[in-house]
């Protein structure tokens, strides 16, 4: 009898390539043909009203009823000309992921007809059934009611049949329920702090983004292997699998050719994605077997966030299509690389001056410099809450590992820049310029930072790369808005405090440009231990950073605790990003999310050892020990100890993985139970103090018995089968 997991292999390997998609036009004739854009507008919006929604786009302001009530009949009738039936407020719920309850347009009418509705009110506001989604507290179930309420700055895009239309989801109080409200304040506090600062520079008026350009790694698997997983179905990852004989170690999957059945479902995610506006420009194969990268340019964080987001989701469907599952977990497999999600990060004015990218003049490389100290002085400060940004129970297997950011969060500057900071410590003054009116702040060598700043250090969470920053400790499956909101909100925060030691100087008689000089010379002398430039995988490096006073901590659940420390409270509150109450509900949202994702990991892994690889590895040792009986009777006793003696210590390790496995898994089934009168941060830390050794250690006797078990008779698909797509 062929086996089911042979089967379904020989189908995968056997199985001709899916659906060619050739999108036979240019991508610009259908670029953003399903996103309700400005082009759109203009044929469905007078033009009185478009001058209202671009107001509020570009600069927050409200929009009245009567406006809403034209955008809402706009929107209905060309997402009818595309052929929508539904729609939907789409949000971010604290889950993770985006969250959509579809309404159709069909409102019933006089005697049993009905009529495609949708009014202003209806685009403006809406009150989903949200009691179940996590709000740590803040939305008891019965009595505060959540709401979800429309964002004009992300535009409204057409999935399938449904409108959709990005809102931000808050409860009753007014307390954000969701990853955008955050995301959206923090961003108006960097702005409006960056703002004042170029008030120095005598850039007074000038608007301030903040941008994100993300870099989605992600694992692609056979739909038919992936069904034979349970491990994968349930919680996203493998939960054991032994190392295929071959897998990163040649090096030749990173750039290398991508295997044709991948590249048809690249292109045809690329179509869907160009329709829906998404700017996506980068794809290749990443380091590990069957691992890859989608990236596009960066746009502005708010967009780019949801851009992030809805890409995730059609990966999901595209995928389908091309029987393919695809894995976000940060380490789906064991012993290869994991998968993460580099955040690049920068400050930028409206009409394209990056204010992380050296100038030509003494004055903007001065703006330059401030703005590094800053961004710097705010990473230091916070290292332990970015941390906390980024972790997860699936992150945490990630970092620390020899191929991702360690736990400690610091930045590498680069040669240049780090020589240009130096070289600023040592400088007194400003230099008066002949003739000019203007100052010199005496650091040369900065121009040249223009024309060659690519060293690089790939180990480092937090990289400068010569016009942004790079957070490369961020995990594949995050909503980028976690990380992206501490940014902002820190850096905001340090911004006010600069600026505050500025005005003092100038009230002290300094000129403007010297107090500036002289704040950002003492901003980088206090924060300068963030910097490092050496290998962060290093035992001591590890040393080093505690020595630091870096945070050194690797339990996620007391990670999480930066998040209410007094100090991030404080700085939240001062920044109107979250409110206290905020944090803390956020935090047991987050301990309830760790202790429930450890939990479910638990449960299959115990659910496999029992039902799947126990029955199988027990069915085997009794072929073995059949075989041995028999020789036994064959054998002299002297021929049985010479042939036989290597089959019976092979019968008692498979007996002694089998008996550790059993004992192991009835003692973490126990622990589960005992776990479940614990409640939030005590719960979290106890599964990961107490729990997770128990996942890794029964794992390591399961796939000892793979070693050993009959090929034909193990259950499940193992990693050369899942990593190499053909
Ligand atoms: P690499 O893999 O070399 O780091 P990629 O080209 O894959 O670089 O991705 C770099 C990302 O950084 C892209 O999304 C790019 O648009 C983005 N980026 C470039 N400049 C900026 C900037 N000033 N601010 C934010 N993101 C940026
Ligand atoms: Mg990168």
């Amino acid at each position: 009898m062929v086996n089911g997991r042979f089967s379904a292999v020989k189908e995968a390997f056997q199985r001709e390539s899916v659906m060619a998609v050739s999108p036979a036009k240019e991508t610009s004739s259908y670029y953003g043909c399903s996103v309700f854009n400005r082009e759109t507008m203009r044929k469905y919006l007078s033009s009185e009203t478009r001058g209202v929604v671009y107001e509020s786009i570009e600069r927050g302001a409200t929009l009245d009823k009567s406006v809403a009530e034209h955008v809402a009949a706009g929107m209905k009738r060309w997402a009818m000309d595309m052929g929508a039936t539904h729609y939907t407020h789409w949000f971010q719920p604290l889950t993770g992921g985006t969250a959509e309850k579809h309404d159709s347009f069909a409102e019933p009418h006089k005697h049993g007809t009905s009529l495609e509705e949708f009014s202003g009110s209806r685009l403006c506001q809406q009150e989903p059934d949200a009691s179940s989604f996590p709000s740590g507290g803040l939305r008891n179930t019965f009595e505060a009611r959540g709401y979800t309420a429309w964002d004009p700055s992300s535009p409204a895009f057409i999935l399938g049949d449904c409108l959709c239309i990005p809102t931000v989801f808050i409860s009753y109080t007014g307390d954000a329920l969701d990853y955008k409200t955050p995301l959206m304040r923090s961003v108006s506090a960097a702005k409006e702090a960056a703002s004042d600062i170029l008030k120095y520079f005598g850039m007074g008026d000038t608007e301030v983004c903040s941008y994100l350009g993300w870099e989605q790694e992600y694992f692609l698997v056979d739909s038919a292997l992936y069904a034979q997983r349970p491990d994968l179905i349930l919680s996203d990852r493998t939960l054991l699998g032994h190392d295929s004989a071959r897998n990163q170690q040649l090096d030749d999957h990173y750039f290398g050719s991508i295997p044709p059945r991948v590249m048809e479902f690249m292109r045809d995610l690329e179509f869907e994605g160009y329709k829906l506006g998404i700017p996506l420009k980068t794809r290749h194969n990443e380091v590990a077997p069957n691992q890859f990268e989608i990236a596009p340019v960066f746009e502005d964080m708010n967009l780019a966030v949801d851009h992030n987001l809805l890409l995730m989701s059609i990966m999901r469907s595209v995928a389908d299509r091309h029987r393919f599952k695809v894995l976000f977990h940060e380490k789906p497999f064991k012993g290869i690389n994991g998968s993460g999600k580099h955040c690049n990060w920068s400050l930028g004015t409206a009409d394209g001056i990056g204010l992380l990218s050296p100038g030509k003049t003494d004055e903007e490389n001065l703006r330059f410099l401030a703005f590094m100290a800053n961004v710097l002085k705010a990473v230091y400060d916070n290292n332990g809450l970015l941390k906390a940004s980024i972790s997860s129970s699936s992150n945490a297997h990630r970092l620390g590992a020899n191929e991702a950011p360690p736990a400690i969060i610091s930045s590498f500057l680069g040669m240049q820049v780090t020589a240009a900071f130096e070289e600023l410590l040592s400088t007194k003054d400003m230099v008066k310029i002949k003739d000019k009116t203007g100052y010199s702040i005496g650091i040369p060598q900065i121009p040249e930072l223009l024309v060659d700043n690519t060293d690089r250090n790939r180990t480092s969470p937090f990289a400068f790369t010569g016009n942004r920053f790079e957070f490369r400790a961020v995990g594949a499956s995050a909503n980028c808005a976690s990380p992206m909101t501490v940014l902002n909100t820190v850096v905001a925060y340090q911004l006010k405090q600069f600026k505050k030691a500025v005005d003092r100087r100038t009230a002290a008689g300094d000129p403007v440009m010297k107090a500036v000089l002289d704040e950002t010379r003492e901003t980088y002398r206090a924060c300068k231990d963030i910097c490092f430039d050496g290998n962060g995988y290093s035992e001591e490096w590890k040393a080093e950073a505690k020595r630091r006073g870096l945070d050194t901590e690797t339990s996620v659940p007391v990670i999480f605790d930066r998040f209410t420390a007094a100090e991030t409270v404080k700085i939240y509150k001062d920044t109107g990003v979250l409110s206290e109450i905020e944090l803390r509900a956020r935090n047991e949202v987050s301990w309830e999310h760790y202790s429930k994702k450890i939990d479910i990991e638990s449960r299959v892994l115990s659910d496999l050892a029992y039902n799947h690889i126990i029955p199988v590895a027990t069915r085997y040792q009794n072929i073995l020990l059949d075989n041995v009986l028999k020789c036994k009777q064959l054998f002299s006793e002297k021929e049985f100890g010479q042939y036989s003696s290597q089959e019976v210590q092979q019968i008692k390790e498979m007996a002694g993985h089998i008996d550790e496995a059993r004992l192991m898994a009835d003692n973490m089934d126990k622990m589960c139970d005992d776990f479940s009168e614990l409640e939030g941060r005590e719960m979290a830390v106890a599964y990961h103090d107490r729990l997770v050794p128990y996942i890794e250690g029964i794992r390591e006797h399961l796939d000892a018995l793979e070693m050993i078990v009959d090929d034909q008779m193990w259950p499940l698909p193992k990693y050369r089968e899942l990593l190499f797509i053909r």
